[in-house]
């Protein structure tokens, strides 16, 4: 998870002089994100945090995971090694602290924020345990390289913000992370694996949940889990918008049920900071399970009872005892990645069999409206309304047939101006940044 945002570039609309331009150009607020979800450079104000002896931890910023440090008399062990560029100076602080190597490094799962550091740990001697499924997992990723790197660029704007024309071009990215895929583990295990290094007993257990590689590992000793991506400070991103196969909630509810079973004292997550006391522990565990339960449970009745996938991302929401936060995953994102789970695209309606879609008729709904400053005029008027999304539906539909007209465009600009501005969610607002370079690339 993380976020880069360049939102103080500030456009100035110069069309009508409507409330919605007055919203547009007002200085939009960062919104509240946890710093690990947030925007600022992942490699700065990073510290080594004690959390118990023996045990400590790099808190990961802006979507770099947290490198865990658990020192045993067998050597350390490395949970996790952020991303670059920040999986780097992680180490280079580590190695400052007096972590010079590690015996052994454990992956939560394979994805490239958790993965970057795994080469420099390897140097220092470290043999990679990984669940069985890694190795697929990342063949998996390998496969849609060119996909992933153009998705993650808009998703993630890592480059700092300012969208696509400041993200690193998707070859670059791609280049980036081609050497990750390739990571070989050294260890793996199918359900569960007891490693004893030195005086120190870990049990690593099969956790899927974000992703079907997906690991936790328990020190019995400390009473200390490491639960990698499966809970984090936000409902959990079921479907992330990068594109993903199906995350199925059954395997993040038994995942989480496994990790209260141990009645955990410490939980370091891989996003985010520790979680010391076994109450609290359980209180934030069995709330975030509940949450998911919740959800699930909703989507199947809503599809039993017949209703469609945008009535139910607009009715599903959390009680206010189970809201465990929307900054990075969003409820809305999990009910349609549940409903789609189970039931792939088709939605029922016979128009979405075929092959043309709604941009073949954009063309046409443009001309019965009146031409596209209508269009920009009505998507302005709608801002003026507070209806943002509707705004910016209506843009679509303007640039689909009319790519290039200024008054569509500035009405685009000021749709996701405001968006960003109301915007709390990490995720969401990577893709609002990068419409918004992309709209003011094709005003130039
Ligand atoms: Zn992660």
């Amino acid at each position: 998870m993380r976020l880069g945002m360049m939102m103080a570039g500030l456009l100035a609309v110069s069309a009508c002089q409507t409330p919605a331009t007055a919203i547009a150009q007002q200085a939009p607020t960062a919104p509240q994100l946890p710093s690990s979800m947030d925007f600022s450079d992942p490699t700065q104000n990073l510290s080594v945090t004690s959390v118990a002896p023996g045990l400590s931890y790099v808190l990961g910023r802006n979507v770099s995971s947290n490198t865990i440090v658990l020192e045993t008399s067998g050597g350390v062990v490395i949970v996790d090694t952020s991303r670059p560029p920040a999986s780097r100076a992680h180490f280079e602080l580590l190695q400052k602290s007096g972590v010079s190597k590690a015996a052994y490094v454990i992956l939560t799962h394979g994805h490239g924020d958790h993965i970057g550091g795994v080469a420099l740990w390897k140097g220092t001697g470290a043999k990679v345990v990984a669940q069985e499924n890694f190795s697929e997992f990342l063949g998996y990723q390998r496969m849609l390289s060119g996909f992933f790197a153009n998705r993650n660029a808009a998703q993630f704007q890592f480059a700092g913000g300012g969208g696509a024309a400041a993200a690193p071009p998707p070859a670059t990215m791609q280049a980036a992370t081609a050497g990750l895929l390739n990571i070989v583990p050294d260890i793996t295990f199918d359900d569960r694996l007891d490693l004893d290094v030195g005086d120190t007993k870990l049990e690593i257990y099969h956790t899927p949940g974000e992703t079907p590689d997906h690991l936790t590992v328990w020190v019995p000793k400390l009473k200390a889990a490491f639960v990698g991506d499966n809970f984090y400070e936000s409902f959990p991103n079921m479907y992330t918008l990068r594109g993903t196969r199906p995350r199925w909630p059954m395997d993040y509810i038994n995942s989480l049920n496994k990790v209260l079973a141990l009645e955990p004292e410490i939980v370091i997550p891989s996003h985010g900071p520790a979680i010391t006391g076994k109450d609290e522990i359980k209180r934030q565990f069995t709330k975030m399970r509940d949450a998911i339960v919740y959800v699930h449970d909703a989507v199947l009745k809503g599809m039993n009872d017949g209703k469609d996938v945008h009535t139910l991302m607009a009715e599903i929401k959390l009680p206010p005892e189970l809201d465990v936060g929307e900054g990075y995953g969003k409820i809305a994102w999990s009910v349609r990645g549940i409903y789609d789970g189970y039931a792939g695209w088709f939605n029922g309606d016979p128009a979405e069999m075929f092959a043309e879609g709604r941009s073949s008729i954009s063309p046409e709904l443009v001309k019965l409206a009146g031409g596209p400053k209508k269009i920009a005029d009505g998507a302005m008027a709608l801002i003026g309304q507070g209806k943002l999304v509707e705004a910016l539906h209506l843009t679509s539909v303007g640039v689909e047939a009319a790519p290039t007209d200024k008054d569509v465009l500035r009405a685009r600009v000021a749709a996701f101006e405001a968006l960003i501005k109301a915007s709390t969610n990490r995720n969401e607002l990577g893709w609002l940044n990068q419409g918004l370079a992309e709209a003011k690339k094709a005003l130039q």
